[in-house]
């Protein structure tokens, strides 16, 4: 089964269900950096929130996510449009767990802040950010929606991970009230949320997206759309020469005199690019 997310509306539309499995994803950015049971806790959770989140926006509209964070998985920048998502924390080789085993995400994240930023490429880009409350990513999403965007939220996240260290499953949810819910919705809902299966439960038992959405919603809800979900970079050479272009005429020349060569990885799927004197030669002429 690929990455999806599926969109629903319950409580006579005036709540929105976006649920993700995100599984593929969260693998994917495992093999790319070799993250260990933290980090890729931390770096899964927030591409999964991120993949979701890029779903409520319109089309087009370009997500960057960094969660400047204090805990010894380090800053975590995620990028997402689309439904498609790439990203990375400062260190994937964390592992941190409490007395009983269990990983202590809140503690590998740290306190910090979440800044979102959102560009349509269209005006100037439109940013918002608030700070970490409880390092979990689920609780500090929910935050991040009351206190940033003014819509109250529920985010459930979760990624399930064997004693090896590999990815079992990952996925979540995010719940939004729209304006005009009726307070008696918001009630049983707040109820629901209270008895249903914790999220973490749910992913690791395999559910699906429209499993979960079932579970949040009792069985009465309207599904509105399937999203194909994926992890993609979309790196490529032409935007790293511009980049050194841009580093100008006299640092490029130094580079090349004393290195010869650059080599430069992608922070976001670790995709080496070589560039040998000849070529070097040829970014510097185009040098302004
Ligand atoms: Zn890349």
């Amino acid at each position: 089964m690929k990455d999806y997310l599926q969109k629903a509306y319950c409580m006579n539309q005036t709540v929105r269900i976006y649920a993700a499995i995100t599984t593929d994803i969260v693998k994917e950015a495992k093999s790319i950096f070799n993250l260990w049971p933290s980090s890729l806790q931390a770096l899964g959770r927030t591409l999964t929130i991120s993949a979701i989140m890029s779903c409520t926006y319109k089309s087009g509209e370009f997500l960057n996510i960094k969660l400047d964070c204090d805990g010894p998985v380090g800053k975590i920048t995620v990028e997402a449009t689309d439904g498609k998502v790439r990203g990375f924390c400062q260190n994937p080789g964390v592992l941190l767990q409490y007395n009983d085993g269990r990983l202590n995400i809140e503690h590998a994240v740290g306190a910090g802040t979440i800044e979102v930023v959102k560009d349509l490429h269209m005006r100037a880009p439109f940013s918002s950010s608030c700070e970490i409350v409880s390092g979990d990513i689920a609780q500090d999403f929910t935050y991040y929606f009351a206190k940033s965007e003014q819509i109250p939220s529920s985010v459930g996240l979760g990624v399930s991970i064997d004693n090896e260290g590999n990815v079992l499953s990952a996925g979540g949810f995010l719940i939004q009230v729209m304006p005009g819910c009726k307070e008696e919705y918001i009630k049983a809902l707040e109820e629901r949320l209270k008895t249903m299966k914790p999220c973490t439960e749910m992913i690791k038992e395999g559910y699906n997206p429209e499993e979960i959405i079932n579970e949040i919603t009792g069985g009465d809800y309207e599904i509105l759309e399937t999203k194909e979900l994926k992890y993609e970079c979309s790196c490529n050479r032409e935007r790293f020469e511009k980049g050194l272009i841009s580093l100008g005429k006299d640092t490029l020349t130094n580079i090349l005199n004393e290195d010869h060569k650059v080599e430069i990885t992608c922070n976001f799927c670790n995709k080496k690019y070589n560039f040998n004197e000849d070529e070097l030669k040829e970014l510097i002429f185009k040098c302004k």
